[in-house]
């Protein structure tokens, strides 16, 4: 018996496809949709670009905060309809297809589309029943090889709940930038957060953000976790040693995969990228035509403990020098090395979450230093330096967040000795919103750091990247109130790198 047009036209369509591939759900099909309000609640978002492509995400959840963590929808899939168009008006449709939405990830959406234009403005949306999302505009990367003359990217971190409104998502929404590099802090983790539920939750809350919502439909986004998508300071599988609901090894491999899969159910992340269990690859490189290849780290995942919990220093263990121990993991040092030779990029850029730089405290004698960033893990640092020094791969520039505050650092291949020479350059974006109650600590520190060419831990805000062939600047966008929607952005510092010369020059 021949199918009807009809089913034959849902059986081979892009979510039949899907679904028949990678076999996720076991839901019984949802065929008429109806919301009691619009689903498309938490925005729409892209990520990961490609010169011919980018992934397009969205989350149906009429009820974003309904307790069971399924956002008000019922146990069913149900398909999405998505269009990308040339123009914001979607008079020029030029891919279209079907996605399903499953319950079992919390009915969010990962499209990954193929077959565009590189270096091209793109706009898209979903469709569910008779309901439409907001529109979102995306990016591609240039094409392999070719110099797109200039790229300009935020780098944005730190992102604590301020009530809903982010002076620095909105004004960094007023910029045109060709992507947003986001390394961790993305939500904060409750005190009591365990349950997959409770993860969900919790990043639909944060999505509820205008200005958040604003930038995801505004710019295509690369992602990286940090601690506290997690539970702060934790390392590998081992939990932070006074929290009570997590001290447990099993226990907290089960709360990571629950956050695992809750960051992934919220990002416009690529299928590689999906969990399984409490593992997730999140390492990747992107690349921006012969200009720029972006190195995204996981410094979290793979980590030897802390040594200590000091803060926010506290005087240098012994064992930060043991070989054993490694931040990024073996499997992935390795794959950063290979992607370092291996790259034609005039710039390299190192995406990452803690602080790289050494940086003391105490301007006394004594080094005091923070274990959670690579002053813990100094036998990785000189791994990585060493490297950098003896391979000599073009232009690497650290990106980095996590401390609340902007840095500008000169990375010595040896910070045991300041006559060392500089091998790459750090930028250290303040946070978007997360206080700094340390500052005192980091300005009274500072003239035991001459290699820190910047310091401002008192705003928040981003920082504007601008990459050219000769140049490679960093623009230290501040606001004056992180949840005044009122607040201007100022430019408080800017840096550059020039080509073939490491080391931050202020401009
Ligand atoms: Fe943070
Ligand atoms: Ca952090």
């Amino acid at each position: 018996m021949f199918p009807s047009r009809r089913s034959f036209l849902a059986l081979t369509g892009g979510a039949a496809a899907t679904a028949a591939i990678y076999g996720f759900s076991a839901a019984p099909a949802w065929a008429e949709p109806r919301f009691p309000r619009n689903p498309f609640t938490l925005g729409v978002a892209s990520g990961d670009p490609a010169p011919d492509g980018v992934v397009l995400w969205t989350r149906l959840a009429p009820e974003p905060q309904a307790a069971d963590g399924l956002g008000g929808m019922p146990p069913y899939q149900v398909q999405v309809v998505w269009q990308v168009a040339t123009d914001p008006d979607f008079r020029a449709v030029v891919k279209a297809g079907t996605e399903t939405a499953a319950p079992e990830l919390a009915h969010s959406v990962h499209v990954e589309v193929a077959g565009l234009n590189p270096s091209s403005d793109y706009w898209f949306r979903f469709r569910v029943g008779s309901e439409e999302s907001p529109a979102g505009h995306t990016r591609t990367a240039p094409a392999p090889g070719s110099d797109p003359g200039k790229i300009t990217f935020g780098l944005a971190s730190c992102q604590s709940w301020a009530g809903g409104r982010y002076a620095a998502y909105r004004t960094m929404a007023q910029e045109d930038l060709d992507l947003v590099v986001h390394v961790g802090d993305y939500t904060y983790e409750g005190r009591n957060h365990e349950t997959l539920a409770d993860f969900r939750n919790n990043h639909a809350k944060y999505k509820s953000s205008p200005d958040l919502q604003a930038a995801h439909a505004r710019f295509p986004f690369v992602v990286t976790f940090d601690d506290h998508e997690v539970e702060n300071n934790w390392a590998g599988g081992v939990s932070q040693p006074d929290n009570e609901a997590s001290n447990e090894p099993q226990r907290f491999l089960q709360l990571r995969a629950n956050a695992f899969q809750a960051y992934y159910e919220h990002l416009p992340l690529r299928r590689p990228q999906r969990p399984t269990g409490p593992d997730m690859v999140l390492y990747r490189a992107l690349d921006y035509g012969s200009l720029a290849k972006f190195h995204v780290l996981d410094t979290r995942q793979y980590r030897s403990d802390q040594l200590t919990e000091n803060f926010p220093g506290g005087p240098q263990h012994p064992d930060v020098y043991d070989p054993s121990r490694t931040l990024m993991g073996d499997a992935q040092e390795q794959w950063l090395f290979n992607g370092l030779s291996s790259s034609t990029a005039r710039w390299n850029v190192i995406a990452q979450q803690t602080m790289m730089a050494q940086y003391d405290y105490d301007p006394t004698e004594t080094l005091s230093v923070n274990h959670d960033q690579w002053d813990g893990y100094v036998v990785s640092r000189n791994r990585l330096t060493n490297f950098i020094n003896q391979q000599n791969p073009a232009n690497p520039v650290i990106l980095s967040g996590d401390w609340h505050a902007a840095f500008v650092n000169d990375v010595l291949l040896d910070h045991s000795d300041p006559a060392s020479k500089v091998v790459t350059t750090e930028f250290v974006g303040t946070s978007i919103s997360s206080g700094c109650g340390w500052a005192q600590a980091i300005k009274d520190g500072l003239p035991a750091n001459p290699h820190t060419r910047y310091i401002n831990p008192d705003k928040r805000g981003w920082t504007r990247c601008t990459v050219t062939a000769d140049e490679f600047r960093s623009d230290y966008i501040i606001v004056p109130s992180a949840a005044d929607t009122t607040s201007p952005a100022a430019v408080d510092a800017s840096f550059v790198v020039r080509n073939g010369r490491p080391g931050a020059v202020r401009v």
